[in-house]
């Protein structure tokens, strides 16, 4: 089976064909992220027109790549939300009229359950149940992953996102838009120890985010410092180390909570607990960070269990992981377990996972 998927939610064009024999055939990736760049964010209605312009391009290209024509399609799958509406809309009609068009069902599919499933795509991939961390521009997700679906919200961000964590941070310090890479990239030329910043909310029970007083925090140290390149990296590290190792806490906090789900039973009776390896999948943009996967692989190596993250590509927007939730989504329907919605153009901007079933 062969699925097209089409990813139009924010400011990337991404439109990949998922074939359930050979995985990822075509794949193509389109960033606006030069034209949103002077105005240091992404325009919604910049994002919306130049999608417009890259779909079908892309789709033809990825039919090449893969050396398919439309006939080997059996479903198409597009990005419903949650996004911008108008960026949405896009995928959204694209994907149903082509479906319309070859006569196939057309598949609505969460962008965060296609980040949640992206790691998938690798050879070694997870298998249910998991605790997945979302970490991208607009969330910070602990969700507990019982099986396609089965979501319950561990914790979340009360105000900045990861990813926007980091991109707000790399404004103040002017390494551009969007400057989660750049700083990154800087803070692996930073020392240790120069500089300390809070584990925000760490320091009580729950499983809670929030990145919004760091951004402060290092706007006062960069504005103290002399500005240097070496002090610059030594505040970049400093950040990167204070979300990292937040994250790290609430993730072992996670993991701790949820290992009695691990299976239906209650943990402390059943003899063979410690024997079960934990799973953490980690996806969405901020997965692909260097430090956070040492940290986070480290922390399950430590308790005998495995942390899974996609491929560095297949951290940001792309349009394999939507082809692939889309294919996961049929596979429930083929089963009776899900069904194909109306065929009405319909995009949802807001749209919590836990809507999912
Ligand atoms: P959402 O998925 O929540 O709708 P989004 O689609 O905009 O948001 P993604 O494309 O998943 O987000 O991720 C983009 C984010 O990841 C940006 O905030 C970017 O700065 C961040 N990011 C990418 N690479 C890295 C990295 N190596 N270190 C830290 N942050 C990174
Ligand atoms: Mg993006
Ligand atoms: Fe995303």
């Amino acid at each position: 089976m062969k699925i097209l998927g089409i990813e139009t939610s924010c400011d990337e064009t991404g439109v990949a064909i998922y074939d359930s024999e050979r995985g990822i055939i075509g794949d193509a990736l389109y960033s606006q992220v030069e034209l949103h760049a002077e105005y240091g964010g992404v325009v919604p209605e910049l994002a919306s027109r130049d999608h417009v312009r890259k779909t079908i391009p892309l789709v033809k290209e990825v039919l090449k790549q893969a050396n398919c024509t439309k006939e080997d399609i059996d479903a198409i799958a597009y990005t419903k939300g949650p996004g911008l509406i108008g960026a949405l809309f896009v995928g959204v009609g694209v994907g149903r009229s082509l479906a319309y068009a070859w006569d196939i069902p057309a598949i609505g599919v969460h962008h965060m359950e296609g980040h949640l499933l992206a790691p998938m795509l690798e050879d070694d991939k997870p298998d249910f149940p998991f605790v997945a961390l979302l970490v991208s521009g607009g969330h910070t997700l602990l969700v507990d992953v019982q099986g396609l679906g089965q979501y319950e919200i561990l914790g979340e961000s009360i105000d900045d996102a990861a990813g926007e964590a980091f991109d707000k941070t790399a404004k103040i310090m002017g390494l551009g838009y969007p400057g989660g890479p750049a700083l990154a990239a800087l803070a692996e030329k930073g020392r240790a120890g120069i500089y300390k910043l809070p584990r925000p909310m760490t320091d009580r029970p729950g499983l809670d985010f929030s990145f919004s007083g760091l951004k402060t925090a290092v706007a006062n140290l960069y504005n103290d410092s002399d500005q240097s390149e070496q002090s610059m990296a030594d505040i970049a590290y400093a950040f990167q180390e204070a979300v990292v190792d937040t994250i790290f806490i609430k993730c072992r906090r996670a993991l701790e909570q949820t290992g009695h789900k691990r299976l239906g039973v209650d943990r402390k009776s059943h003899p063979a607990f410690s024997a079960l390896p934990p799973s953490l999948v980690v996806a969405g943009g901020v997965s692909a960070n260097v430090a956070l996967r040492a940290k986070l692989s480290g922390l399950l190596e430590s308790k005998g269990g495995k942390a899974y993250y996609p491929r560095p590509k297949f951290c940001t927007d792309n349009g394999a992981m939507i082809a692939y939730a889309g294919y996961c989504r049929y596979q429930a329907i083929l089963e009776g377990k899900d069904q194909f919605e109306e065929p009405a153009v319909r995009a949802k901007p807001r749209w919590p996972i836990v809507e999912l079933g």
